[in-house]
């Protein structure tokens, strides 16, 4: 009999993909197996941009209420139709034309498995042989992990801090050709907490428009703008050029675990349409999983039931957050935050290694300080910036307040001989 390790089996792994797979996930599992288990304290948890387990970020309960009266209705127990429930594309279409200065039909609303789904969607039917696609650097690497699945070329095109985390369009234009099909934008922005102008944002328009492109705009965040700007959906520029707008319940209504997400067709002329692009959608939605039908239901309610109180709470908290992360952060002298976030939940930090002795790049930092403090920081590699650290301030105040004060221990062990931490 022969050993199984003699036989000759046909099949192997991908190594482009296994390569080219990147995501917060993956990377915060690889930095948690650094955590020291024996450490008493509570491990503080800027990595991950999930506040909804947190007291203060509990989702309302008249949102829990609408879901458990679907359940109980009876009528979500089938499966949903293809494109989502109508009801619930009905109330969406209603709810975002409230921003924008035409109506959304419900038929221009799809409804997908989170915001997650929404992406790999119109990745997906982008990627012909030969496309590429602009994307942020950093990002969200969902984008750039979900194009290499599909081969689907990525160019990235730089965010400048300098400039409060704005498009460098001038990139965008050098980095296009005739096979380009779409640029992607986050607003409010993961992973900078940065929040769009409304003039910058035409400004994307008019590019793409030039360019012949489309845009994909994500705004998972929409409406969570904290600081001096105004949040502006970039459908309002539909009529420049096409706009694919992407969203979920995940982060304004505090339930990623609901997996509730959607695509809009912001394009009221029709551009999407005549290319077959949205037709290449209904066919990827016909062989996908659905969002479950219940969660759907509740949709309507969710969205009437969303009080006032309950966004300008949720903003109030982040704003104070915010404010607290920005102020401590920079007294620290490795890092160096550059803009205060505006909106989203999210910092960029630069780590200032010429500050610190025995550690090499960003990774080996946030390794050695879960492993120390049990202070849980997202390298920025996994967004596209080496020697960069992502920050969530969707938590507790008092657990920033820890984490900071941790951080600031980190740091004193390990600065070069001669740097003092400025005394308080
Ligand atoms: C959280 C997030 C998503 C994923 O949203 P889900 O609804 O949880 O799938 C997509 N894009 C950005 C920018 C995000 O921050």
């Amino acid at each position: 009999m022969e050993m199984n390790g003699d036989h000759h089996w046909n099949f192997q792994s991908n190594e482009h993909l296994n390569k080219s797979s990147i995501s917060v996930r993956g990377t915060l599992n690889l930095i948690c197996s650094h955590l020291n288990t024996d450490d008493p304290r509570p491990i503080v948890a800027f990595g991950r941009a999930d506040p909804s387990a947190y007291p203060s970020f509990r989702t309302s309960p008249l949102i829990v209420e609408s879901l458990v009266s679907a359940v109980q209705s009876y009528q979500f127990n089938s499966y949903p139709s293809t494109h989502g429930v109508l009801s619930a594309r009905r109330a969406l279409a209603e709810y975002f034309s409230n921003s924008l200065p035409y109506q959304l039909s419900p038929d221009e609303v799809f409804l997908t498995i989170g915001c997650t789904q929404a992406i790999e969607i119109v990745i997906s039917v982008l990627a012909r042989p030969g496309a590429n696609i602009l994307l942020p650097r950093p990002a969200f690497p969902q984008y750039e992990s979900r194009a290499a699945f599909g081969r689907l070329e990525v160019r990235n095109f730089d965010l400048i801090p300098e400039k409060g985390w704005e498009v460098d369009l001038n990139a965008v234009e050098a980095l296009a050709d005739n096979n380009t099909v779409a640029i992607v934008i986050i607003n409010p922005n993961n992973p900078c907490g940065s929040v769009y102008t409304y003039q910058h944002l035409k400004e994307i328009a008019e590019t793409a428009r030039k360019l012949g492109i489309f845009v994909i705009s994500d705004e998972v965040y929409a409406h969570m703008a904290f600081g001096n700007k105004p949040f502006v959906p970039m459908g309002v520029f539909g009529s420049i050029a096409p706009v694919l707008t992407l969203g979920s319940l995940s982060k304004k209504w505090s339930v990623p675990g609901w997996r509730l997400g959607w695509i809009l067709i912001t394009d009221p002329n029709g551009i999407l349409e005549k290319h077959g692009i949205i037709e290449n959608i209904k066919n990827y939605l016909d062989i996908t999983p659905d969002p479950p039908s219940c969660v759907q239901g509740a949709i309507p309610q969710i969205l009437a039931k969303t009080s006032d109180e309950f966004v300008s709470g949720l903003l109030d908290l982040l704003r104070i957050n915010a404010d607290i992360l920005y102020e401590k952060i920079n007294e620290i002298p490795c890092l160096t935050c550059p803009n205060k976030p505006e909106g989203a939940m999210l910092a960029m930090v630069k780590l200032n290694l010429e500050q610190l002795e025995g550690i090499s790049d960003d990774v080996d930092f946030c390794s050695k300080l879960v492993k120390e403090e049990s202070v849980l920081v997202l390298p920025g590699v996994a967004v596209g910036m080496k020697n960069w650290l992502r920050f969530s301030f969707g938590m507790e105040r008092s657990s920033i307040e820890d984490g900071v004060a941790r951080l600031k221990a980190f740091y004193q062990r390990h600065a070069k001989a001669n740097n003092h931490i400025p005394s308080s």
